[in-house]
């Protein structure tokens, strides 16, 4: 199988696997007992933490665990609108957001803040110029996403936060750096956002873990309530199997992620140069991250594409994975014609994929078509 959807998920690290399997068999006692058992769990708590935040470049104490990039970008959202709501109602994010951003802030919008939605460029861009014109007095949330799922546009985000907090000293800025984390290079302590959402299975780790960035000094209320773990903010007896994955992963990354960030750009302009030459089709969005490809053949339905590579084996997702079978509201923002829209299809890369693989799928392309028409 080539396995070409690694924004949807990725295939979890060796490394990832064995630190699960000790957790299972080894630490699993629960991190909040007294006794030595429970002692040794939350050591290896304190190390894994220790090792993600190493990862975002970021203070340990600083990063808090959820089960999902979704968790994070909600707790953000909700938390922020809660701590805030008082000294204003005016909330800025992106219509090119993931849902887990876009439907907490409908929900907002429910509840009588008002959200504005800054409009990407034809590729997928959202611009500095554009949040200064939205900025409010009255602003008291910023979220845009670091790299876009669907476009592979990536966001200036450390400009934007700072613009924000200049022109809107209390206001909080967030981003959902799920596809940025191991793709662009930052560090939490330097690139200004107050909250950083970061997901484990979009980085070689398993499912059913995410993390939190939360700035030094900025207080949140708390998300979960109940045990007290995480600092109190996130109660619930901590996963640490998965927990101990994600750090395991990080850690296995972390000091190749520069030459993985290469090596994918590599694959990217390869895999770009050779479907620039296929008759038929079109390549859309900014496609500036490392990992994502986003195409259509005029035509053609994204399902029959899907469908027909896959038969070849070859897995790649009909526009974003998670907007099940809508069309993708990031293509409509841009501007994208609805035809192209309805047969777009996301080719992600992974630091597995390898040039065999971007070889066989360029080679297969031409055929499906073929097929199809
Ligand atoms: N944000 C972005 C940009 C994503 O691409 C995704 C998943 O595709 C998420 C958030 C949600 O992450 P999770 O699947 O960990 O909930």
């Amino acid at each position: 199988m080539i396995y070409l959807d690694n924004a949807a998920t990725t295939k979890p690290h060796p490394a990832c696997v064995e630190a699960m399997r000790q957790a299972l068999t080894e630490h699993w006692g629960n991190p909040s007992a007294l006794y030595r058992f429970g002692i040794d769990a939350a050591r290896q708590l304190r190390t894994a933490r220790q090792s993600v935040a190493q990862a975002l470049g970021a203070p340990t104490e600083c990063v808090y665990f959820t089960a999902c990039g979704t968790e994070s970008d909600n707790w953000a959202i909700f938390s922020s609108a809660e701590r805030l709501g008082k000294r204003g109602k005016h909330i800025i994010t992106s219509a090119v957001e993931h849902s887990a951003v876009r439907k907490p802030m409908k929900k907002l919008e429910e509840q009588g803040f008002e959200v504005t939605y800054l409009m990407p460029d034809a590729k997928g861009r959202i611009t500095v110029e554009a949040l200064q014109n939205a900025l409010r007095k009255d602003t008291i949330l910023v979220s845009i996403m670091m790299v876009n799922n669907e476009s592979g546009a990536v966001m200036p985000i450390e400009k934007m936060a700072k613009l924000t907090h200049s022109v809107c000293p209390n206001a909080l800025f967030h981003t959902d750096a799920v596809q940025g984390f191991f793709k662009v290079p930052f560090r939490a302590s330097t690139l200004g956002a107050d909250m950083i959402s970061v997901s484990g299975h979009k980085v070689h780790a398993s499912k059913g873990v995410g993390a939190l960035y939360v700035r030094s000094g900025l207080k949140l209320p708390p998300y979960l309530i109940g045990g007290g773990q995480e600092g109190g903010l996130r109660s619930g007896t901590e996963g640490l199997p998965q927990i101990m994955g994600f750090a395991a992963a990080c850690e296995a990354l972390l000091s190749e992620r520069m030459a993985n960030i290469t090596r994918q750009n590599e694959l990217k302009t390869m895999l770009q140069e050779g479907l620039r030459c296929i008759d038929g089709v079109k390549l859309l969005g900014a496609q500036e991250a490392p990992h994502i490809v986003n195409l259509a053949v005029r035509g053609l339905r994204s399902q029959g594409l899907l469908n027909a590579l896959q038969d070849r084996e070859i897995c790649v997702s009909a526009g974003s994975a998670c907007s099940k079978g809508h069309r993708s509201h990031v293509l409509q923002a841009m501007g994208v014609d609805p035809e192209l829209i309805d047969g777009s299809i996301r080719v992600s890369l992974s630091s597995e994929t390898t040039k065999e693989e971007i070889e066989t799928f360029l080679a297969a392309m031409p055929e499906v078509i073929a097929s199809l028409k």
